[in-house]
């Protein structure tokens, strides 16, 4: 079947695989200097590094909200290098979802329009059986025709880990997704990640700077002044801890 040979060969590819990735802003700051890396399907990977070090901008090319200045940008084996905004808006729609620190529902529908509202974007049908699957798993079955405001943070940031996944997509990127969260709360989203990537085979890479946070992944990026300085497989949090300190006391 035509079908399954065809997503066979996707999945060959990594999830993400960036090539001599280069970023240089307007005014000449070079907020990504030369950076190689792929990602892996079904891997847990968590990006750390001093505030400046290039993060966000990493994630921002990685995840096809931004074009690099040189290099290569593969999103599941589609190069975004050459595409116009409205090509790679449509891939990121197909392949990429987002986690946010502030949650970033929209506050005057309920949770489960939040929650399709990725797939209405892309003219998708939602799929009842996995809609279901996601929002039970993270305890919101009884939350769907609520307001966001009804729910507490961790809830909030729970819908927007199902509203990140409704479409299936190749990879999911989250930005600090614990930064706003209490710690009981920020564990249960941590778990809820880790439960994805082991259960479900879904791909994520995190930006955080907590190494607690960034501990709960399989691998760690390490990142100073624009490029990746350090890959720790398995990390524990007194690990990253003391990389961060003597990134800092440079
Ligand atoms: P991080 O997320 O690790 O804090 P960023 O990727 O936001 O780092 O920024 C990396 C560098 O690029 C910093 O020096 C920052 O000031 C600069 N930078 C980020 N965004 C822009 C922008 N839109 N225009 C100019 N410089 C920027
Ligand atoms: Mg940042």
């Amino acid at each position: 079947m035509s079908g399954l040979v065809s997503l066979d060969t996707a999945r060959k590819a990594p999830a993400i695989a960036l090539t001599g990735l280069t970023k240089t802003y307007a005014g000449g700051v070079r907020a990504l200097d030369d950076v190689s890396l792929t990602v892996a399907h079904g891997t847990f990977l968590a990006v750390m590094g001093p505030s400046g070090s290039g993060k966000s901008t990493l994630m921002h090319c990685a995840a096809g909200l931004d074009a690099p200045t040189e290099g290569s940008v593969r999103i599941d084996g589609h190069e975004i290098a050459g595409m116009n905004e409205a090509r790679r808006t449509e891939l990121r729609r197909e392949r990429v979802g987002f986690v946010f620190q502030a949650y970033n529902l929209i506050p005057s529908l309920s949770v489960e329009d939040n929650i399709t509202l990725p797939l209405r974007l892309a003219g998708r049908r939602p799929d009842r059986e996995w809609l279901h699957t996601l929002v039970a798993r993270v305890g919101l079955a009884d939350r769907l025709r609520h307001r966001p405001a009804e729910l507490s943070g961790g809830q909030q940031q729970r819908a927007a880990v199902v509203r990140a996944l409704v479409t299936r997509p190749a990879v999911v990127f989250a930005d600090e997704p614990t930064g706003a969260l209490d710690l009981r709360s920020a564990h249960q989203v941590l778990d809820l990640l880790r439960d994805l990537v082991d259960d479900l085979g879904q791909t994520v890479v995190m930006v955080t700077h907590d190494p607690a946070a960034a501990a709960r992944a399989h691998q760690a990026l390490v990142m100073a002044d624009g490029r990746v300085v350090e890959s720790l497989t398995s990390p524990t949090a007194p690990q990253l801890a003391d990389r961060l300190v003597a990134l800092g006391e440079r």
